[in-house]
């Protein structure tokens, strides 16, 4: 009668290694500040976490997230900043 657990193999377990990266946001995001901060700096959609394309479009659900990520104002700013240099 042997209980004895010896033969622990902890090779190839990789459980919750890249469990913990990046901030953790609530989907969908309520917070307008915290949106526009997921979408322009993390490039997540703020209402479901998918991953954005280069048009701010959602992979997952479609979303568009281009007026959070890259408002229109800013748009304006920086083709007159284009413009100037
Ligand atoms: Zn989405």
């Amino acid at each position: 009668m042997t209980d004895t657990d010896v033969n622990n193999s902890s090779l190839n377990a990789p459980d919750d290694v890249a469990a913990t990266k990046g901030p953790r946001y609530t989907f969908p995001i309520q917070s307008p500040v915290l949106r526009r901060f997921c979408a322009s700096h993390d490039e997540l959609c703020p209402e479901c976490g998918g991953g954005l394309d280069t048009g701010w479009e959602c992979n997952d659900c479609g979303y568009d997230a281009r007026d959070e990520a890259y408002p229109p104002y800013e748009r304006e700013r920086d083709k007159r900043n284009e413009g100037i240099w």
